[in-house]
């Protein structure tokens, strides 16, 4: 049995260059006495930003509060099936697009951490070796790009934009639309010449109003804005953009090329921190292992958005992985609440109150989170705002 039903959670708070100044504190009361770029906060045991607790007035990390009774702590059938807390809790504010990126699958980040355990791969691809199935939810609207787009919008937009060393790739695409012709296009994209790719640049961004409808114009408007002469400001032109409108939430399965753009979301992924880039960022494209670990086929738009399960005052929703369940509670007065896994609470407005059935009781605030046992079984949440839950 566990020493408490609920440990308020401190949190690591990740400064990068694409984070907001302001909204992690205004919204959410997160210290920034500096005035940094705040763009994450991670809730977890990630070794790249482990949470801790605090217990009778002292704080311990979370990662050793669990290893120090993981039956209790974790439950039997997460110790089973993962053997720590397999998931990694994450709030964002991102003021320009984080890069275009792709998470590898769990077998390829397997074998790329160990390849590099080896000391074959450097500069290092990999920091873990995870997948990484992440589901965004917006809490403010949040601007993002997610999946390939079907082949004929692909070639309806680089038509458009006429480039000499596409042409091919694309009429192949038109021809063959298909995982080898996508794949074809995109490794000709990422290798354009450079005065080539540069004069195209600038085309679409002083054309964009002209040649693309107004959604597609302002994406590539904002990244220009933050990322000029950038590969990944054709993103648009072959990515679905989408506005998640607060609420609203998307799932990526690993394989899936994709940017956050702009606005306050939650994130939730399985714990890793494996990102293998394509642009927008100053940092090194590591293409080989880019394509290798990247599903060239297309996301339909329509499939975008997640549909929540919606009872009273609880909304569930469902991944398609084992890593984690998400549920967001609204406005409830006493509500039962099964605990049966490591759980991580979080007030993503409001104030909420959590009390066990054995009377111990905690208050958190908008931003705050805790931690929950898997021995602290039968609780009740009394919330006047909104909390997201995440459990095994
Ligand atoms: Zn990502």
């Amino acid at each position: 049995m566990s020493k408490s039903c609920f440990y308020p959670l401190v949190n690591a708070v990740k400064n990068y260059p694409w984070g907001s100044r302001t909204a992690l504190n205004q919204r959410f009361h997160i210290p920034n006495p500096d005035d940094q770029p705040q763009a994450e906060v991670w809730m977890g045991i990630h070794p790249a930003g482990v949470s801790q607790v605090i217990f009778q007035d002292k704080t311990c990390s979370l990662a050793e509060l669990i290893t120090s009774d993981k039956n209790a702590m974790l439950g039997k059938r997460m110790v089973e099936q993962f053997g720590d807390l397999p998931y990694l809790l994450k709030l964002l504010a991102a003021e320009s697009a984080l890069s275009l990126q792709v998470h590898p699958q769990k077998a390829q980040a397997q074998a790329g951490f160990q390849r590099q355990q080896q000391g074959s791969n450097n500069p290092p691809d990999y920091n873990d070796d995870n997948h990484k199935p992440e589901l965004v939810y917006a809490v403010t609207p949040f601007m993002a790009m997610n999946g390939f787009r079907k082949p004929d919008e692909i070639v309806t937009h680089f038509r458009r934009l006429t480039v000499r060393s596409l042409d091919d790739a694309i009429d192949q695409l038109a021809l063959h639309p298909c995982a080898e012709t996508m794949q074809g296009f995109f490794v000709t994209l990422m290798q354009l010449p450079e005065d080539e790719k540069q004069q195209a640049i600038e085309r679409l961004v002083s054309e964009a109003p002209a040649l693309y409808d107004e959604n597609l114009a302002a994406f590539i408007l904002r990244l220009n804005h933050y990322y000029p002469h950038d590969i990944g400001l054709f993103a648009p032109l072959f990515l679905n953009c989408l506005t998640l409108q607060p609420g609203e939430a998307m799932f990526l399965s690993p394989g899936t090329l994709h940017a956050y753009v702009q606005g306050v979301a939650v994130e939730v992924m399985a714990s890793s921190d494996n990102v293998l880039r394509a642009g927008l960022t100053p940092k090194r494209i590591n293409l080989t292992e880019l394509v290798a670990c990247t599903v060239f086929e297309p996301v339909y738009q329509e499939t975008l958005l997640m549909i929540p399960e919606s009872g009273h005052g609880k909304h569930h929703y469902p991944v398609p992985v084992a890593d984690f369940c998400f549920d967001i509670y609204t406005d409830v007065t006493h509500f039962p609440v099964h605990t049966a896994s490591a759980e991580i609470v979080l007030v993503i407005e409001g104030r909420a109150s959590l009390q066990h059935s054995g009377g111990e009781v905690i208050d958190l605030n908008c931003g705050q989170s805790a931690f929950i046992p898997a021995s602290t079984g039968d609780w009740t949440l009394t919330l006047s705002g909104r909390l997201c839950r995440v459990y095994g």
